[in-house]
Order: C-alpha cells, then structure tokens, then sequence
C-alpha cells in the first residue's frame, strides 16, 4: 500500500508544482491566479487531458509545447518535479496525518517565495503578511487543541503559540541587526521573511533555521564571487537560502538543534 500512497503523492506533488509555478508566473505581474489555468506561454493554448502529468508530456515533447513547438521554460519542469519528490518524501516522513498538511502547506509556500525572489527580487508582502497571519493562527489553534508538529513539541516550550511567537520575535531581531548595520546587504523583505520562518518553526528551532540560511547565503556569494560569476554590486537575494533552511529544518530541525549545541554552541 504504501509505493501506492507515494505514487499517489507523487502525482499529487507534481499537480501543486504547477499550480506553484503559476502563482511564480502571474502573482509579481499582479495576474489573476485562478483564471486562466495554466497554458504555453507561446501559444496560449491551455492544458489538455494528454497533459495531465506535465512532467511526463514535457520529457516525451522534449520540453516543447504541444501546440506551437515554443521552447517552455526549463524551470516549469524542475519546479513541478521537485515539487512531485517532496510530497513523496513528506509521505514517507510523516505518514497520512494532519503533520503532513501543514509542514505541506509551509513548504509550497516557501517555494513560491523562493522562485519570486529569484526572479524579480522580491517577497511579495501579498504572500508574506496572509502568511504570518496564518502561522499566527494555526499556532494558536494547535496550543488550544493540543496538536503541534513533532520536531517543535520536542524541542519547543509547553505551547505552540508561545514559542512561535518568541521564534518570530528572534528570527526578526536576528535579521535586523544586520540590515541596521550593512546598508545593501538585507531588505525589509528578508526580515520580514526571517520573522515569518520564526513563526513556522518556533524557538529553538529558528536558531537552526537562520544558521543554515546566513552559513548558505554567506558561502554561496562567497563562491559566486570568486569564481567571478558575481561582482560586489551584484544583490545575491537572500530570500531563496532563507526558505531552503526553513525547509531543511521543518524536516530535520531538532538534529541540527543538537548538532549544533554540540559542535559549532561550545566554539562561540
Ligand atoms: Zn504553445
């Protein structure tokens, strides 16, 4: 049973990398999201029933439109199949439960902002404010309910919303300070993204999560530098490596915890 629930998730996976990559497309031109669904960017011509799993149509016309043979953007395809790996993986991490869903719903959104940023330089407050809302909310529900993802009752306080809250009070501090004192090198929009990942993993696990994002982000443009793919003007977003180690960390953020308190906590 379980290879048909990560076929299934799979499948799943690949219908939201879509549904991400339009969202990527439309909502920084201010386009409707909903309407129409997706369709070429050549032809307009929209998605047919051969179509259905995208990534397979795209390997079979070898990443051309049906239609008008226009070449369809490469990030479509690795969007959707990425996408489509993930949920096959939250399958197989968590298991059918309400965990899957919200760690689910947190990572697409991540995504979403990860390809904005890439592309256009920014972290749409359109996406980022409903999203603090959101956490906000959800925390709240699952301290009165008593439902909370397992990494972060295992290494979190007695109650959800109290270490959400102190999380997204940290990752917000740990951001500003930075941004106070290198003019250029941290937007509002990575501070507000840094508060927004507090919220979602909670305290301690921000720690982790802004580790990994400041480590990636600092080695990634020291690397682009040397090998003089990027000059010092050049802004390298810092959005992408904030919701890669959120991600990271909703999945593996007590290990990393410990790692950290063991390795890098006693060297500081
Ligand atoms: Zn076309």
């Amino acid at each position: 049973m379980t290879g048909l629930w990560l076929a299934l998730f799979f499948l799943l996976g690949a219908t939201v990398g879509s549904f991400i990559n339009v969202v990527a497309d439309r909502l920084p031109e201010g386009k409707s999201i909903i309407s129409p669904p997706s369709h070429c960017p050549g032809c307009q011509q929209g998605l047919s029933a051969k179509d259905v799993i995208p990534i397979f149509s795209y390997l079979w016309l070898k990443g051309r439109c049906r239609y008008c043979g226009i070449t369809i953007p490469r990030r479509l395809f690795w969007v959707e199949l990425g996408t489509a790996i993930l949920f096959a993986f939250l399958y197989g991490h968590y298991g059918l439960n309400w965990e899957l869903a919200i760690v689910a719903f947190y990572c697409c959104l991540f995504i979403v902002l990860l390809l904005i940023d890439l592309e256009h330089n920014i972290l749409p407050n359109k996406i980022v404010y409903p999203a603090v809302i959101f956490a906000i909310v959800i925390a709240a529900l699952g301290s009165i309910f008593g439902f909370e993802p397992r990494d972060i009752a295992d290494t979190g306080f007695r109650l959800w919303i109290v270490d959400a809250t102190i999380g997204g009070g940290i990752g917000f501090g740990l951001l500003l300070l930075p941004a106070l004192f290198y003019r250029g090198g941290m937007g509002w929009g990575d501070i507000k993204l840094a508060a927004l990942i507090g919220l979602v993993t909670g305290f301690p696990l921000v720690l982790p999560a802004m580790f990994l994002a400041i480590v990636s982000g600092g080695l990634t443009a020291a690397i682009l530098l040397l090998l003089k793919l990027k000059n010092r003007k050049d802004a390298i977003p810092f959005g992408p490596f904030l919701s890669l180690a959120a991600m990271a960390t909703l999945f593996w953020g007590s290990n990393l915890l410990n790692w950290l308190s063991e390795n890098v906590a006693p060297t500081l």
